[in-house]
């Protein structure tokens, strides 16, 4: 990436600053007990107590409480405009030339969409995200001509598919490193963007094209990693200088475990690819954090999409979905203890986890 001499000014703050708090913010969102958990009578496991101090605890086995730590726990009665609060940073970081990557780790049922996607009357991170980058571009726009473009992909079973693609084609998306370093996929659409309501549209044809060929809507989403890709190219006016700059927004599969039993065949290769990339996503995320020579982004074809905006000096935010029910206490832990990996390590070795 190449910088004017006045974002050169900002990216050395900002790296000084990086430096100070790590690359990686891990926030923790639990979504209200629903309708049918509170007639079941389940109980709640969670403790927002300390929410505020980003703290979190967890009764596991009725008594013991376990405390986890994060930048933020956002709580059942935090809304859409809270979380995105944390989120806003993030697209001045994209406009001013670094890469970013925003994703969302959990079970299935406990939020990821909610968090990112949400709906129309209520929008989640990704719209919000994209009206904040043409509103600062808009304040920018005597210095810096933006060009801005979205592409949006499904990784399902290790297999990348363009849900903007005119028509389903048969040839393989692959994953290919251009001259400068930068990764991209080879014959994907990159729809140019001007303003929210063109993103919205584009955002509605994804969503749809990602139904196509799915038996059941749902249960298909869970079980494959939803990327929306945001291109930033930039030109100063003062100096012509240009750069660019690459946001992801990603929907993860569930991180759920399935009973043994209950995984055969075509179940099983989908639940393996899941957990290879999750498993994955984390391994990548250790690997920077302690330093690693090698950085294992090949392992699956979601790291290595990711490759450009984890790592180096770009920015992470993770938004760890839970459930409070008693009943999913087991896989709440699971992805407690995820989220604790990648933020743990990454913040050095000198913050102890609780
Ligand atoms: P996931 O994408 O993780 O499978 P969803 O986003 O589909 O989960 O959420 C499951 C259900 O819970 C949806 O009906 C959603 O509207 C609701 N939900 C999730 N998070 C919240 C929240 N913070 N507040 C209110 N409802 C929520």
């Amino acid at each position: 990436l190449k910088f004017s001499v006045e974002q050169a000014k900002t990216k050395k703050l900002h790296n000084l600053i990086q430096e100070a708090k790590g690359n990686i913010r891990v926030f923790c969102r639990c979504r209200p007990l629903r309708k049918d958990e509170l007639s079941a009578g389940h109980a709640t496991v969670l403790d927002f107590d300390a929410a505020k101090e980003g703290e979190l605890g967890i009764l596991i086995g009725g008594s013991t409480k376990k405390i986890f730590k994060f930048d933020r726990v956002y709580t059942p009665k935090d809304n859409q405009v809270d979380v995105f609060s944390d989120a806003s940073p993030m697209v001045v970081s994209v406009l001013d030339g670094y890469n970013v990557c925003i994703f969302a780790y959990g079970q299935t049922g406990t939020g990821k969409t909610f968090t990112m996607e949400g709906s129309e009357d209520n929008r989640g991170v990704n719209y919000r995200t994209l009206e904040q980058l043409f509103k600062i571009a808009e304040e920018r726009r005597e210095t810096f001509v933006y060009d801005i473009s979205v592409s949006v992909l499904e990784v399902y079973n290790e297999q990348i598919r363009d849900l903007l693609a005119s028509s389903p084609t048969s040839k393989k998306l692959e994953i290919r490193q251009a001259s400068e370093g930068v990764h991209h996929v080879p014959g994907i659409v990159e729809a140019e963007v001007e303003n929210i309501t063109e993103v919205w549209s584009v955002l509605q044809a994804g969503s749809n094209a990602r139904a196509i060929g799915s038996n059941n809507v749902n249960e298909h989403s869970s079980r494959s990693h939803c990327m929306l890709c945001i291109m930033v190219r930039a030109k100063n006016l003062m100096n012509g200088e240009c750069t660019k700059s690459k946001l992801w927004l990603v929907d993860l599969a569930g991180s759920e475990r399935l009973a043994k039993t209950e995984v055969q065949g075509d179940r099983l290769k989908e639940a393996q690819n899941i957990n290879r990339s999750l498993s994955a996503l984390g391994d990548v995320i250790s690997a920077l954090a302690t330093k690693n020579n090698h950085i294992p982004y090949r392992n699956s074809k979601l790291t290595h999409l990711l490759q450009d905006s984890l790592g180096g000096d770009s920015k992470t935010m993770m938004f760890v979905q839970i459930s409070p029910s008693e009943k999913d206490v087991s896989e709440t832990l699971s992805s407690l203890n995820f989220a604790t990996r990648v933020r743990g390590v990454e913040l050095g070795p000198a913050r102890k986890q609780s």
